[in-house]
């Protein structure tokens, strides 16, 4: 089925962007209009494998029926009434992300920045009950934690953008994977290390046991909270539902949005034991957020995700799709865990040409760095969508090497 939804084109959308949209982003040169598992079509009809999912968006593929009728039916029967009354999704939602993970409290916001927000107010406020006057927060150089100015400041290449300053006080990075230099940076102000476990906008790069674990001592020792930023990995895109249960560590707070909702925007900041109980009433707010529609479309994702042989499967297809790219001639490293894979190009190949020419070939993938291409599949797929995949990631490398 090819059937492309009536719209006005390509063209006329460029010119309405060119008018009328902030020049914030680069986008490439499709409009898509329907999208069905792991395939997507433009509105020319033009089909589209997807190994990107909207940046790790839509795991289950796009219009999961799952999710779709979970939405249907909340939106049918109540969208919203605010955080001024109880409402059921939330609080079974709230059970659920917390049973599953840190068994701590909950609070939902509407994207990762959001949930990241909570966390570092979480974070700053706990420092402030150990009679810290001024809190800092540790990450690494790579990470991602998005583009609000609490996220902003722990996203150290982002920071630099002093055309948007001054930045929040208090936020230090050390170079990626750097254990030594990470203790050093945590001391006596130290309110919290805010990491990702595998760093995905960095182009999939995971941490070291070795650094995770010396996040995790030293944080036990000033009795700082560790904080994993699992908007990306989490959600089974690893092959367990939170990318830290295949590492020797937990953290104290743990930050999710992106997959959760399958294209709902929700993020939700889920704490442990040390972390629950630090906000109260006026701390924090959102209109928005943990509202019915889009708890019910997360409690439809768990349903399908939060299961063993789904993760194994995830595991499986990971390391076949690694096994693939790494045989593929102009392959020089693939790095990742699960179906979260990054692909470093040999040296001399430029990325953004290569995801242009795949672009062409019918496959979506992700250039977030010059040498690197990022997948980040639907984790219901099978091996002939990965070998579908990686024999175009192969026939592009191999012609534009001809070129
Ligand atoms: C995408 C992402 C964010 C930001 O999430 P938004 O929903 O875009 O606000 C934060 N951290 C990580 C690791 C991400 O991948």
């Amino acid at each position: 089925m090819s059937a492309a939804a009536p719209g006005i084109g390509l063209a006329e959308v460029r010119a309405l962007e060119e008018r009328y949209l902030m020049r914030t982003y680069k986008r490439g040169a499709v409009d898509f209009v329907r999208g069905e598992g792991p395939l997507l079509w433009d509105a020319d009809g033009k089909e589209y494998l997807d190994f990107l999912t909207g940046i790790s968006v839509c795991s289950l593929g796009h219009c999961h029926p799952a999710v779709v009728a979970a939405v249907r039916e909340q939106s049918a029967r109540l969208m919203h009434v605010s955080n001024l009354f109880y409402t059921e999704p939330m609080a079974r939602l709230a059970q659920r992300l917390s049973q599953s993970s840190l068994g701590g409290r909950v609070f939902f916001s509407n994207s990762g920045t959001e949930a990241n927000e909570c966390a570092i107010k979480v974070a700053r406020k706990h420092a402030h009950g150990r009679g810290i006057a001024a809190p800092e927060i540790v990450s690494f150089e790579g990470d991602f934690h998005g583009r609000s100015y609490g996220a902003l400041a722990a996203t150290p290449s982002l920071a630099r953008n002093e055309s948007l300053g001054p930045m929040l006080p208090g936020f230090h990075a050390v170079p990626r994977n750097d254990a030594a230099a990470l203790r050093a940076a945590v001391g006596a102000n130290t309110a919290a290390v805010l990491i990702e476990p595998i760093q995905g906008e960095a182009g999939i790069r995971p941490i070291s046991d070795e650094a995770l674990l010396a996040a995790r001592q030293a944080c036990d020792e000033v009795g700082a909270l560790l904080i994993l930023d699992e908007i990306q990995t989490g959600i089974g895109r690893t092959g367990s539902l939170w990318a830290y249960e295949q590492t020797p560590v937990r953290p104290d707070v743990l930050t999710s949005a992106k997959a959760l909702g399958n294209g709902v925007p929700i993020g939700a900041c889920v704490t442990g034991p040390a972390a629950a109980d630090v906000l109260g009433p006026g701390d924090h707010g959102s209109t928005f957020a943990g509202g019915p529609v889009a708890t019910s479309a997360a409690l439809a994702v768990l349903d399908v995700v939060d299961d063993p042989l789904l993760l194994r499967s995830v595991r499986e297809l990971g390391a076949e799709l690694r096994d693939g790219l790494a045989a593929l001639d102009g392959v020089a490293e693939v790095r990742g865990r699960g179906l979260m894979v990054g692909i470093g190009l040999d040296e001399g190949t430029d990325a953004a040409v290569v995801g242009a020419d795949l672009l062409e070939r019918g496959l979506i993938v992700n250039v977030p760095a010059p040498s690197t291409l990022r997948l980040l599949p639907p984790l219901l797929i099978d091996s002939s969508h990965l070998e579908r995949a990686v024999g175009l990631i192969g026939e592009s490398l191999l012609g534009l090497a001809a070129t």
